[in-house]
C-alpha cells in the first residue's frame, strides 16, 4: 500500500531532552512508515536557539501563521542553571511565550481519557478542556510594599492629559501593608472570547466562562461584558446552529459545577484561574503526561503540543545509558491533533483517518495493559495484566496495533 500523501506542510518545531528523543522515535516508527510526511522543520532546541539568537523561534511562529498548523516538541525555558549548562549568551525567553505572543493565541488543555486510568472525580466521564487567557492580570502586575502609614491611590492619565484617580487604601498602622496594580486590554479579552467561541464550534462543545464580577464590578465585569457582546453579535446564531451553548456564571459557582459535572465542555478561565485550575484538572484526571495542549489564535491558526516539559530527569538517565519509561502519549496526540487539523483544512480524508487510527492504537495499547511506568503506578488494571514497557517499547507496541488497524 502506498504512503498517505500531504498537500500542505505541517510546521514542525523540534525541542529538547527526553521529548526530543521521543520525537524522533515517534517519527521513525509511527509516522514516516505510513505518511509521505511533509513538514517545514524548525529546530527549537536550546542549542539552535542560542546559535540563531532565538530568531528560529520567531521564524517558526511566523511559519505557523503562514501555514496554519504547527506541532511542537517540549523545549527548555532557560533559567540561571541552564545558562551555565548550555553556555548561553543570554537567558532566552520561553519559546512558548514568544510563540503565544506572535500568534496571539489562547491555550486549550484537555486530558486524554483511557480505561484503566480513572479520574479522581467519579462523575467525570468526558474530558474537561481548560482555556486559559494567557495575557495580563497578575502576570503583568506592578506591586509595592508600603510598610508605613500613608495613602495608596490608583491614577490614570489619558493621552489628552486628563487625570482620574481613586484611593486604594489609607494605611493608619505603623506596619502599613501591600498594594498591587494590574491591567488587561479590551482587544486581548476580545481575542480570547473569539478563540474560545471558535474552539467551542470546532469541537462542538458547550462553553463556560466565569469571573468574580459581583465583587470586581469594573475589572472582572468588563470580561463578562466583552464575552457577552462578542457572543451576541458574532456567535449566537452559529452556536444555535451547532446545538451548543454559552454559559456564564461566578467563578465559585463554576468550580462546584465542574466537580458535579460529567465533563465534555470548555471552561474558559482568566489567566490566574487557568494557571491554577489546569494543574488541578491534570492531576485529577490522572497524569500530566496525558494532557494535550493546543494554542489557537482568533483567525483559526493552530499549534499543538504536549502539556508537560522535556522530562529532564529521564533524559539524564537516558544519557547514562539507563533504560527509561517515559510516556509519549501527549506528544503522539500533539502529532495526531496537527495531522487531523491539516487533513481537515486540506480536505485530506486519508490523513484524518490515519490520525484517528494512531489515536485508537495508542489508547488500545494502554487499555490492553501495555504502559509506561507513570501509568503503571496509577492504573486500576490488575497488576498481573500490566506489562510495563520502556520508552521505545511502548511506541513499538503502538506500532503493532496501528499496522493492524491500517
Ligand atoms: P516536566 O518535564 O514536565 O517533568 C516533571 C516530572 O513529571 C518528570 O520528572 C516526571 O516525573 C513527570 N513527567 C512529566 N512528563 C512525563 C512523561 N511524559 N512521562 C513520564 N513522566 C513524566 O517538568 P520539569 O522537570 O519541571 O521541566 C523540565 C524542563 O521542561 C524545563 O527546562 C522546563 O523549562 C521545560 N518545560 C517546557 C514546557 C514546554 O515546552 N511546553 C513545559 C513545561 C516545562 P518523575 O521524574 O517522577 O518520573
Ligand atoms: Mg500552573
Amino acid at each position: 500500500m502506498g504512503k498517505i500523501q500531504m498537500t500542505t506542510p505541517l510546521v514542525e518545531m523540534d525541542g529538547d531532552e527526553m521529548t526530543r528523543v521521543l520525537w524522533q522515535i515517534i517519527k521513525d516508527e509511527l509516522l514516516l512508515p505510513f505518511i509521505d510526511l511533509k513538514t517545514e522543520y524548525y529546530d527549537l532546541s536550546l542549542v539552535k536557539r542560542e546559535e540563531t539568537k532565538d530568531q528560529i523561534t520567531i521564524d517558526s511562529a511566523n511559519a505557523a501563521l503562514k501555514y496554519g498548523v504547527a506541532v511542537k516538541c517540549a523545549t527548555i525555558t532557560p533559567n540561571a542553571q541552564r545558562v551555565e549548562e548550555y553556555n548561553l549568551s543570554q537567558m532566552w525567553k520561553s519559546p512558548n511565550g514568544t510563540i503565544r505572543a506572535i500568534m496571539d493565541g489562547t491555550v486549550f488543555r484537555a486530558p486524554i481519557l483511557v480505561r484503566g486510568i480513572e479520574p479522581y472525580v467519579r462523575t467525570w466521564k468526558k474530558p474537561i478542556t481548560i482555556a486559559r487567557h494567557a495575557y495580563g492580570d497578575v502576570y503583568k502586575n506592578t506591586e509595592m510594599k508600603c510598610f508605613e502609614k500613608g495613602t495608596a491611590k490608583i491614577v490614570f492619565t489619558s493621552e489628552k492629559g486628563e487625570t482620574r484617580e481613586s484611593e486604594i487604601f489609607t494605611f493608619t498602622e505603623d506596619e502599613g501593608g501591600v498594594i498591587q496594580g494590574m491591567h488587561n486590554r479590551c482587544n486581548s479579552i476580545k481575542s480570547f472570547a473569539r478563540s474560545c467561541m471558535n474552539y467551542a464550534l470546532d469541537t462542538k462543545q458547550d462553553l463556560w466562562f466565569a469571573t468574580k464580577d459581583t465583587i470586581s464590578k469594573q475589572y472582572d465585569h468588563t470580561f463578562k461584558d466583552i464575552f457577552a457582546e462578542v457572543f451576541e453579535t458574532e456567535y449566537k446564531e452559529k452556536f444555535e446552529a451547532a446545538g451548543i451553548t454559552y454559559f456564564y456564571t461566578l467563578i465559585d459557582d463554576v468550580v462546584a459545577r465542574v466537580i458535579r459535572s460529567e465533563g465534555g465542555y470548555i471552561w474558559a478561565c482568566k489567566n490566574y484561574d487557568g494557571d491554577v485550575m489546569s494543574d488541578m484538572l491534570a492531576t485529577a484526571f490522572g497524569s500530566l503526561a496525558m494532557m494535550t495542549s493546543v494554542l489557537v489564535n482568533p483567525d483559526g491558526k493552530y499549534e499543538y503540543e504536549a502539556a508537560h516539559g522535556t522530562v529532564t530527569r529521564h533524559y539524564y538517565k537516558h544519557l547514562q545509558g539507563e533504560e527509561t519509561s517515559t510516556n509519549s502519549v501527549a506528544t503522539i496526540f500533539a502529532w495526531t491533533g496537527a495531522l487531523n487539523k491539516r487533513g481537515e483544512l486540506d480536505g485530506n480524508a486519508d490523513l484524518q483517518k490515519f490520525a484517528k487510527a494512531l489515536e485508537k492504537a495508542t489508547i488500545d495499547t494502554i487499555e490492553e495493559g501495555y504502559m509506561t511506568k507513570d501509568l503503571a503506578l496509577i492504573t486500576t488494571i490488575p497488576k498481573e495484566e500490566i506489562h510495563q514497557v520502556n520508552s521505545r517499547g511502548f511506541i513499538l507496541e503502538i506500532r503493532k496495533r496501528l499496522e493492524a488497524l491500517l
